[in-house]
């Protein structure tokens, strides 16, 4: 249950003074739709108004507060013309310019003979001096008030500054005194940091270009609380975890020794360790909750099978689950033979296994005649019994939720979970979505693999392309050509995969094959499967290709307008080639003019192979929201954090997260009733619930 004392933070913003339900639409567009939501809608920039300069010395364009005494109106006998009041100081006269003016509200606002301060910007028109539609006009009282700095948010359409302002205002004054504080005292006093409540109003009251930047104190608190907050609930997660009865799943090694003898390759000293990692995992009585992350093509499926032998070894059954069917059953053609080898026996579960091949295939997996199963999304469906899992290995690609990911284990089916990642994400990313969860990094590429040749060419230069890539393919070459679309977005001007296909097809005859995301599962499997097995040919792609199909003789790669995808998703995308002993080339066609950022980016790809470092210089280039694609990957959104610029605080939010919970579990000292506070100030209730008093 959320605490009393936000109950008014999380009302939502009709609530405050003045906000009717049109102004509620337009600030649930920009800032979301509670109280609490305008705390973290902070200024984006700022007006200064201390300027306060005498009329004569007043410099054009500048914003000036002046304090003036009102001398005669001039009203225009022509309604087009504006409408002028005069004022002066003991340097010179100031005229204030009205369009569309009200008379009698200016007659109130600025009465003959009275001393007034105006605020805006001034201009010299001849050798008048100007102010058009004052921002502020007061009396002499309101001086102080007016000149100070303000804050300017960012802003939507049917939402002026002054009405968000005055909102924020409002709900700013809504803020609870928290009777305790969440951050750990001494981090407080080294870091210079005040308390929250006025943190929070600092952040919205900055006094000059130093106070927006994020690192500034009250904005990196307001971030700290947010990524505690983070981490925190993840460490619960995990801590709720560990608590679960897990088991201990020793094997004897014969089958892995099989497979071991059965594979064309030895293992890579990285896969070895991984692996390794695991098998203790395994082996030890708690539960595992393992990340692997490798780079394309660095060889996980071979890991995951050898760790779901050791299940199978030990009498339990395990599963692979992939985000796509045709992942799903390209790991089931490479795992079938293999489970031959060893003389076990395994399964194929998606969406598209239907009627009586189904229903073999759930009692095997509910009697045990099924050792092994790989599937979609499926095998965790109601209605899907294993007698025994011990093992789910998850091969997520980003497709999978945190949530889904960190409460699998919590099922109730007391399995170990391994994690598979092929994008490998920064460090301070791999926090904010798995906090301080175990992980193995498969840094080496299997022996043999050449290095790619990434070129980086105007598409004006397409004709040469097309050149080339008909020699590659009288050279016994496959050719993936990738377009960002599935139809033509003439607005956009993007190539459009079908239209490529037609002109290439043209072009190179025959043996040019499509597969896009709009295709229907059979087809695109149909269409996969002739470009892996099939003789040399042109592949068209959108960027369904994208998740780890394995086609060892593809050595070519267009991807066509380049610039518009993310560093990431470019090195899934090269990933598809260079897996076979023959050197591979990777031409990224750019559209002209390339933003500064893009052109980063292709430079990025050309100079480096190296995964981690490409997921480096993204989170870099980028910052971390837009990075993966929030909700695909699903990594958590941050509203005041911002991982680029605190990724230090993230470190010892993460640090503090762990003492927190080592010290008091059920966070029930006074410092832990203030965390709960802080749970539930940035929506981490379900965190909460995993406390015994929650
Ligand atoms: P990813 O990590 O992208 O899932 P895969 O598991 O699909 O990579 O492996 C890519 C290719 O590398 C496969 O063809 C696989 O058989 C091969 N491979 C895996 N491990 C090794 C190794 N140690 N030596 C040589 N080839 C390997
Ligand atoms: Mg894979």
């Amino acid at each position: 249950m959320r605490p009393e004392i936000l109950f008014p933070l999380f009302k939502p913003v009709t609530a405050l003074p003045g906000v009717g339900p049109r102004l509620a639409k337009a600030i649930e567009t920009i800032a979301g739709s509670r109280v609490v939501d305008l705390y973290w809608h902070l200024p984006s920039g700022l007006i200064d108004r201390r300027y306060a300069p005498k009329v004569a010395e007043a410099r054009p364009g500048e914003i000036a507060t002046m304090t003036v005494r009102v001398e005669r109106h001039l009203k225009p006998g022509n309604p087009r013309l504006p409408y002028k009041v005069y004022a002066a100081d003991e340097t010179g006269t100031l005229a204030l310019v009205f369009f569309h003016a009200h008379a009698d509200y200016l007659r109130r606002a600025l009465p003959e003979g009275e001393v007034r301060v105006v605020s805006g910007t001034v201009e010299h028109f001849g050798r008048e001096v100007q102010m058009t539609h004052p921002d502020h006009i007061g009396t002499l009282d309101e001086l102080e008030r007016l000149q100070t700095v303000e804050p300017v948010y960012p802003l939507t359409a049917g939402l002026t500054l002054k009405v968000l302002a005055k909102a924020t205002a409002a709900a700013l004054d809504l803020a609870p005194d928290f009777p305790g504080e969440w951050i750990d005292p001494p981090l407080v006093r080294q870091r210079g940091w005040s308390a929250w409540r006025e943190a929070l109003a600092a952040a919205h009251r900055p006094d000059g270009p130093a106070a927006l930047e994020p690192v500034a104190p009250a904005r990196a608190r307001l971030a700290y609380d947010e990524l505690l907050a983070n981490q925190l609930a993840l460490a619960l997660v995990r801590l709720n975890m560990r608590r679960l009865p897990g088991r201990a799943v020793v094997g004897d090694g014969r089958l892995r020794a099989k497979v071991e003898a059965a594979l064309p390759f030895s293992l890579t000293a990285s896969q070895v360790t991984t692996l390794e990692e695991i098998i203790a995992d395994m082996e030890a009585p708690t539960r595992m909750l393992r990340l692997v992350q490798g780079d394309v093509g660095s060889g996980k499926t071979v890991v995951a099978l050898m760790a779901m032998l050791a299940a199978v070894e030990a009498g339990g059954q395990a599963v692979l689950m992939a985000p796509t069917e045709i992942l799903a059953r390209q790991h089931a053609a490479t795992i079938e033979p293999l489970a031959a080898a060893a003389g076990i026996r395994m399964g194929l579960l998606t969406g598209r296994e239907k009627g009586k091949a189904r229903a073999a295939l759930l009692e095997g997996l509910a009697d045990g005649g099924i050792d092994l199963a790989v599937g979609t999304h499926a095998l965790f469906q109601e209605g899907v019994e294993f007698r025994d899992l011990a093992l789910a290995v998850i091969d997520e690609q980003h497709r999978f939720g945190v949530h889904q990911r960190l409460t699998l284990a919590a099922k109730g089916r007391g399995v170990d979970v391994l994690v598979m990642t092929a994008t490998p994400i920064p460090r301070t990313l791999m926090l904010t979505a798995y906090g301080d969860m175990d992980v193995s990094r498969l840094t080496e590429k299997p022996a043999g693999r050449q290095p790619i040749d990434t070129r980086v060419l105007p598409t004006e230069r397409l004709e040469d392309v097309v050149a080339g890539v008909s020699r590659s393919l009288a050279g016994g070459a496959k050719v993936y050509w990738v377009c960002p679309l599935v139809e033509e977005s003439e607005v956009l001007d993007v190539a459009a995969a079908e239209e490529r296909h037609d002109f290439l097809r043209h072009a190179l005859g025959e043996r040019v094959g499509l597969v896009h995301g709009r295709m229907k599962g059979t087809d695109k499997d149909a269409a996969m499967q002739a470009f892996a097995e099939g003789p040399p040919s042109v592949l068209v792609a959108t960027t369904v290709i994208e998740v780890g199909v394995d086609v060892p003789d593809a050595t070519v790669m267009v991807i066509e307008h380049a610039e518009r995808f993310g560093l990431a998703q470019l090195h899934q995308l090269r990933g598809r080639i260079g897996r076979g002993a023959k050197a591979s080339t990777c031409l990224l066609l750019y559209a002209s003019p390339l933003s500064e950022t893009a052109r980063a980016r292709l430079a990025i790809m050309r100079e480096t192979d190296d995964g981690f470092r490409i997921a480096e210089e993204d989170l870099k280039l980028r910052g971390a929201g837009e990075l993966l694609g929030t909700r695909q990957s699903g990594l958590p959104e941050f509203r005041v954090a911002d991982l680029a610029a605190h990724a230090d605080l993230l470190a010892v939010a993460r640090d503090d997260a762990k003492m927190i919970l080592e010290r008091d579990p059920e966070l029930e000292s006074a410092r832990g009733q203030a965390l709960r506070t802080l749970l539930y100030l940035f929506e981490r209730d379900a965190a909460v619930r995993f406390l015994r008093s929650g």
